[in-house]
């Protein structure tokens, strides 16, 4: 460490199946990214908390968990999720209680304000065609589907509300209910609207479907056209999302910035990540805008149990959630060279099997790696 040199602390979450063989080839990535800049240094804290700690232990998170989270700057993610537990169990009682934090649900929804919540309430995924990646859309290629989705990651559809009554009968009901707030909407919006406003085409479109539901959608067309007012130089339009799923595959071209509640942005940006190739590659940022919690970076698959172990897990979506990582820490150029560097990677043909490629982790790996260091 050179005298002044910026730290930053980053906790590690590998988690589960492929979520550790990727994490550490992350790893890697930093470790060569400090070497190469020699003006900031990573203090990583590497947690444990995964389905087998679970197993073992009874918890996810140890109670200490999210005192030593606070104290970093970023985590870096991998992902949950085992055949041996439950996928609602694994969900709820680790990436859920991360990312989510409803600061005001109204009087019937109260839910209990936890120290043990960060306030990320943004999900970020960008989508775009790699260079030398064949993505399934007819005329798109490197480059298109230039797409940023900005999700609701804390209310809405997954707010937890809800319950079952008449258990175990034939009559059961189950109420799963969305909750919606203005100030969960608002602060959504407000930083939809700024993505869109930094981006060459300013074009935001908003998803919803406010013919079907009522309350919530209404709600938020309502605050989206408010919101509209105080940024005139963004052009902006309204999809219902059944419309959306159409225009995304047969006019993908005329979208840009896409803000939508937590239900649908998870499902649309599913899509999207197919549409640009594979979720192999997609990168996903839960994120805290007041900077008062540490962000959170994570590739969009999951923990892929079917190929975990084999070394064969394709790391860009993780490498392209480190370059996301990296901007947010401030660290732009480092975040530019990394992008790069996966670019130029996908570019020259080596690519894991999910891409049709041949080629395994670690040679990807070490090809991003000689990539930062030459092009450095
Ligand atoms: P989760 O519930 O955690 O979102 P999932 O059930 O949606 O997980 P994934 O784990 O994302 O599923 O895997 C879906 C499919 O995509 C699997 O066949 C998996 O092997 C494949 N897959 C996912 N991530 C990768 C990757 N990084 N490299 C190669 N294949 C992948
Ligand atoms: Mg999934």
């Amino acid at each position: 460490t050179q005298n002044g040199a910026r730290t930053y602390k980053i906790a590690s979450i590998p988690g589960d199946g492929i979520g550790i063989e990727i994490t550490e080839q992350a790893i890697k990535v930093l470790r060569t990214i400090e070497v190469l800049f020699n003006s900031f240094t990573f203090d990583i804290d590497t947690l444990d908390w995964s389905s087998k700690r679970y197993l073992e232990q009874g918890e996810y998170i140890p109670a200490d968990g999210w005192q030593r989270l606070r104290k970093s700057d970023a985590i870096l993610f991998g992902a949950v999720g085992s055949p041996a537990v439950p996928d609602d169990i694994s969900l709820w009682n680790l990436i859920l209680p991360l990312r989510k934090k409803v600061i005001h649900s109204g009087l019937l929804y109260q839910t209990p304000l936890t120290a043990n919540q960060l306030t990320q309430y943004i999900n970020l995924r960008p989508i775009r065609i790699l260079p030398g990646l064949s993505a399934p859309l007819k005329n798109c290629a490197d480059g298109d589907l230039d797409w940023i989705f900005v999700r609701e990651n804390s209310e809405g559809e997954y707010s937890g509300q809800g319950g079952t009554t008449h258990d175990d009968t034939p009559n059961t009901i189950a109420n799963e209910v969305a909750v919606f707030t203005s100030v969960g909407i608002e602060r959504t919006m407000r930083f939809a609207f700024e993505v869109a406003r930094g981006r060459p085409r300013k074009k935001l479109t908003m998803v919803t479907k406010s013919n079907a539901q009522r309350y919530g959608m209404v709600l938020w067309d309502k605050i989206f056209y408010e919101i509209a007012k105080e940024y005139p130089d963004v052009e902006t339009d309204k999809m219902l999302v059944d419309a959306m799923t159409v225009r995304m595959v047969l006019k993908p071209k005329t979208l840009d910035t896409i803000v939508t509640t937590n239900l649908h942005g998870d499902i649309l940006s599913d899509l999207a990540a197919a549409l640009a190739g594979s979720i192999g590659v997609a990168a996903s940022s839960s994120l805290d805008p007041t900077r008062q919690n540490p962000s959170l970076f994570e590739p969009i698959h999951g923990s892929a149990p079917d190929i975990a172990g084999q070394g064969i897990a394709n790391p860009i979506g993780t490498f392209w959630s480190t370059a996301e990582m990296l901007r947010w820490l401030g660290e732009d150029a480092a975040a530019d060279l990394l992008m790069t560097a996966i670019q130029t990677v996908t570019a020259s043909g080596i690519k894991t099997r999910d891409l049709g490629g041949t080629n395994d982790l670690i040679e990807v790996t070490e090809a991003v790696i000689v990539e930062l260091e030459k092009s450095f």
